[in-house]
């Protein structure tokens, strides 16, 4: 039988005895690469790509704490899950390992069998990450779902929404003169404000259900099911307020403000053959009207019900 090619842990220590302890419980099931100083394993991780780091965080070169520092700062190495080995008594590492973006930690002496439970459980995070990306249907810029997932999840909700006579709403957003934010703080800064409103909207879907996604450059779509257009309107003025409330500046024609943006809301209680392209399609038409009528705004409607 053919077995899926073994996940890689890169272990950091430079005490000998730890680390042939680790790589002894390690070794059957992961492929294993030892670095003894903070050197080296910078090395490794560039070299090797592990697909988690075990990290004693003191060494005798670069503080471990400096390493998950330099990993989460770059895109290609922030998401490899950092375990750190911790003395007994230093629960202070331990907190400060978290708040740089841990996922776990070790202490030592070790137990094997907590090792390797520990290990076990983040290797399976990797690895439904991992199968996520692959299926494509996350934005990488963003973390929220990508414009495929959205038409997916749109098409499903609204079949639902007609077969349980249910009320579906749908918000479609634009960054309001993103062009100019652009223009006058560089691309990056672009992308930062980006992230920081998806994450806005991710905070606001707040059932199961709500879906929030980018559907390209600066579009963004929500999809909220059960939902009727009161609540979905007051969805949308919440959304519109806390992007206002960032307070980026933005330049503009007049001088500085903040960065905002338009929403259009439709909401439908959908019959039999109701188009969920109409639908969509009204939802736009509906941001282009807050466009129109000044940005910075939520402009709603509903469709009608036809059969
Ligand atoms: P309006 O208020 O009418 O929406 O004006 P706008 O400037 O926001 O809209 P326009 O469609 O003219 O420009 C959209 C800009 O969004 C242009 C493009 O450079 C920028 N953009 C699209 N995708 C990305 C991205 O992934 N990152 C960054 N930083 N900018 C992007
Ligand atoms: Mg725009
Ligand atoms: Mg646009």
């Amino acid at each position: 039988m053919k077995t899926s090619p073994k996940f890689t842990i890169l272990i950091v220590d430079d005490e000998k005895v730890n680390l042939a302890v680790l790589n002894r419980i390690l070794s059957d099931e992961y492929r294993i690469f030892i670095a003894k100083s903070g050197e080296t394993a910078l090395q490794l991780i560039a070299s090797e790509k592990p697909d988690m780091i075990l990290l004693d965080v003191i060494l005798p070169d670069i503080n471990g704490f400096d390493i998950i520092v330099k990993l989460k700062e770059k895109p290609d190495t922030k998401n490899i899950p950092v375990i750190c080995i911790t003395g007994s008594d230093s629960e202070a590492d331990e907190e400060k390992g978290f708040r740089l973006g841990a996922v776990d930690y070790i202490m030592k002496p070790f137990s094997s069998s907590i090792v390797k439970a520990r290990v076990r459980t983040h290797m399976e995070i990797v690895r439904q990450m991992r199968a996520v990306e692959r299926l494509g249907l996350t934005d990488p810029l963003t973390n929220i779902s990508n414009r495929r997932s959205f038409d997916d999840r749109l098409n499903m909700e609204w079949r639902r929404a007609i077969r349980e006579k249910k009320p579906i709403s749908c918000l479609m957003i634009d960054i309001d003169n993103f062009k100019n934010y652009n223009d006058t703080y560089g691309h990056q800064q672009g992308d930062i404000l980006l992230k920081k409103i998806a994450k806005i909207f991710s905070s606001r879907a707040r059932r199961p259900a709500d879906l929030p996604a980018r559907l390209g450059g600066e579009e963004f779509g929500m999809l909220f099911p059960d939902t009727d257009g009161e609540a979905a309107v007051s969805i949308a003025e919440g959304i519109r307020s806390d992007v206002e409330a960032l307070r980026v500046p933005i330049a503009g024609g007049e001088g500085v403000s903040a960065a905002t943006i338009s929403i259009g809301v439709v909401s439908a209680a959908p019959g039999r053959n109701a188009p969920v392209k109409d639908f969509i399609s009204l939802a736009g038409e509906y941001l282009y009207a807050a466009k129109r009528a000044g940005k910075n705004r939520v402009r709603s409607g509903s469709m009608t019900a036809s059969l």
